[in-house]
């Protein structure tokens, strides 16, 4: 053997730090195709399904290739609602055009419904515990300006207001 005269030991050098890797590029290979790209010779492809025909054929196939395509994706694009809600509930709405339009609001019955919740409220509020009445069950409504006034004040008020309501700002 006498092969450690070919492998100098180098001194000195560190030992290799692992470098962080390049994150792994995307293979340039070719991949495969399902269809081939080239028709083969003497042959040209459908642009439209990719078949291959003579150059005499081609024309008149893909005239008539064209118009079944067109009529396949005309027909599809109204179709996949449909296929999906086929014997569903949604289908009579569908049917109807409603899933085009977005679903109105109904206004008017919410209005009613938050009527109608406010008089139930007010209603259980009347029936059941009644809220404390604000401090005015011994005010007095003076009847000429329709101020509240303790019944003290109301009774040196409410004469003297009928007295002076022709000089009383009605504004105020
Ligand atoms: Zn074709
Ligand atoms: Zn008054």
């Amino acid at each position: 053997m006498g092969c450690a005269v070919s492998k100098p030991k180098v001194r000195g050098v560190p030992p290799a730090k692992t470098k962080p890797k390049p994150p792994p590029k995307p293979k340039n290979a070719p991949a495969p195709t399902p269809r081939p790209s080239k028709p083969p010779p003497g042959l040209e492809s459908c642009k439209i399904c990719g078949r291959n025909f003579a150059p005499d054929r081609l024309e008149k196939h893909e005239t008539i290739c064209a118009k079944s395509h067109a009529k396949d994706k005309k027909r599809k694009v109204f179709d996949p609602v449909k296929m999906r809600t086929k014997g569903t509930e949604a289908e009579k709405y569908i049917a109807k055009g409603k899933h085009l339009e977005a679903p109105p609001k109904p206004k008017k019955k919410d209005w009613k419904k938050q009527h109608e919740d406010f008089i139930a409220t007010i209603r259980a509020a009347k029936s059941g515990t009644e809220p404390p009445p604000i401090d005015n069950s011994d005010y007095v409504t003076c009847p000429h300006c329709g101020r509240k006034f303790a019944e003290a004040s109301a009774e040196r008020h409410i004469p003297k207001c009928a007295s002076i309501q022709s000089n009383k700002p009605r504004k105020r």
